[in-house]
């Protein structure tokens, strides 16, 4: 089980408006309007992910009726919120200090942003396994980047190196989640 095709598609469209928006910025300087047009391409971009990695865990097909934000549980809901409003409090941070910052360096940190709705999709998928990072969350050096993924196997959950990940967090993870075990704090006294 690897991160669907439908990931990566979903990133480049969701980079295409992130580009626009800081294209426009750019021109007009409107920082106000170019936060909030992002903020809204990222609310847009985690629900996807978010409903893609709820139609693979329940096996459903993407456009299944039964598949929409109004069916989602309550506690999924909040898992969604949380995400989305992580990222918009990330997204405040940049653009307070984006006119301190070449117009490059704003490109590029900006672009970062595409990439993030994975971790969404991860935590949809994995739901209820009380996992304690998803790729993409930010959590392993190669942060947005990361390419691993999560799988169940019949012991437990597997973190499985993405081809293209070699930091030293995944690899430790690799190592170490494989099956993750859940630490309890009785455990982890001894
Ligand atoms: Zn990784």
């Amino acid at each position: 089980m690897s991160t669907p095709p439908a990931i990566p598609r979903l990133g480049a469209l969701t980079l295409a408006e992130i580009r626009a928006a800081t294209q426009r910025y750019h021109q007009d300087g409107d920082a106000a309007r170019w936060e909030l047009s992002v903020a809204r391409t990222l609310a847009k971009a985690h629900q996807a992910a978010y409903l893609l990695g709820l139609a693979e865990r329940l096996g459903v097909k993407l456009d299944s009726a039964l598949l929409n934000t109004r069916n989602l549980s309550r506690a999924e809901r909040a898992e969604l919120k949380q995400i989305v409003q992580s990222q918009v409090d990330y997204l405040r941070r940049f653009v307070d200090v984006a006119d301190t910052l070449s117009e490059a360096q704003i490109n590029a940190r900006a672009d970062l942003y595409a990439l993030a709705p994975k971790q969404s999709y991860w935590q949809a998928r994995t739901t209820g396994a009380d996992l304690p990072a998803m790729p993409g969350d930010g959590s392993t050096e190669c942060l947005v980047n990361c390419g691993c993924a999560w799988e169940e196997q019949p012991d437990g959950w597997y973190w499985m190196r993405g081809k293209n990940d070699s930091c030293t967090t995944c690899v430790q993870r690799e190592q170490e989640w494989a099956p993750y075990q859940l630490v309890t704090s009785d455990e982890s006294a001894i």
